[in-house]
């Protein structure tokens, strides 16, 4: 069986969310053989040197949890994309790219954080290409932990005041976009984060039946997406 979770905003001031995620490994995900986490597990980074320790009860989980024989994926988010090798390594998670392909029940499946797909949001796409740069990124790690932890705390208060003003079509997926990556990666399925709009969306690519299945972010509900060879089901339960 496999699991997709993404969204999760982890934060210190949330912390209903890290119970929730601790005791979803626990129970759900105990019967997962992967479990796929595709960006945003983490509200902000500033770095794996802060990170590891401030997120200390995490990814001391994630450990444990891989060590029981499960194996963790991680992509990053348009919030936690500086998490690093050293994270990765001691939360003994592995690091995937964005877009990734893999098989669910022998199907090719696209695997996406979901921001690169927003293209009718200029503003942030001229962004993200900024901080996703890895020469932007390797100069941001080197500065002080304080002026990183400013930065931070920016990014994360920009997005959401300018978020909040942003028509809604401009803050979801281009459906062009959805079709040109799906047709560019041979798959007739995608699986998303990021718009916080929990989903599923048949499509039709080439006249083939495809679908677009949306997690949702962590909140009020948690949302996973279960695939096992009963087929794929989007469930959520309150936190
Ligand atoms: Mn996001």
């Amino acid at each position: 069986m496999q699991l997709f979770i993404s969204d999760l905003h982890l934060l210190d001031s949330r912390p209903n969310v890290t119970q929730a995620f601790l005791r979803f490994l626990d129970t759900t995900a105990q019967n997962a053989e992967s479990l796929y986490i595709l960006g945003d597990f983490f509200d902000v980074w500033v770095g794996d040197d802060n990170g590891v320790e401030e997120y200390a009860e995490i990814t001391q989980a994630l450990a444990d949890y891989s060590a029981q024989g499960h194996n963790v994926f991680l992509m990053h988010g348009n919030r936690d994309f500086t998490v690093g090798d050293d994270f990765a390594k001691q939360a003994n998670v592995t690091m995937i790219p964005d877009p990734h392909v893999i098989e669910i029940n022998a199907e090719p499946t696209l695997l996406m954080h979901g921001d690169s797909l927003c293209t009718a949001d200029v503003e942030y796409m001229e962004f993200r290409k900024m901080v996703r740069d890895p020469q932007w990124q390797q100069a941001m790690l080197q500065k002080p932990l304080a002026e990183r932890k400013a930065l931070g705390q920016h990014i994360r208060a920009t997005s959401d005041s300018k978020n909040s003003l942003k028509a809604a079509n401009i803050m979801d997926v281009t459906p062009e976009e959805v079709i040109r990556v799906m047709t560019e990666a041979s798959t007739l399925r995608l699986i998303h984060g990021h718009t916080h709009r929990p989903a599923r969306h048949p499509l039709e690519i080439n006249d083939q039946t495809a679908e677009r299945i949306v997690l949702g972010d962590w909140h009020n509900k948690g949302w996973y997406l279960i695939a096992d060879e009963k087929g794929l089901n989007l469930e959520s339960f309150d936190i």
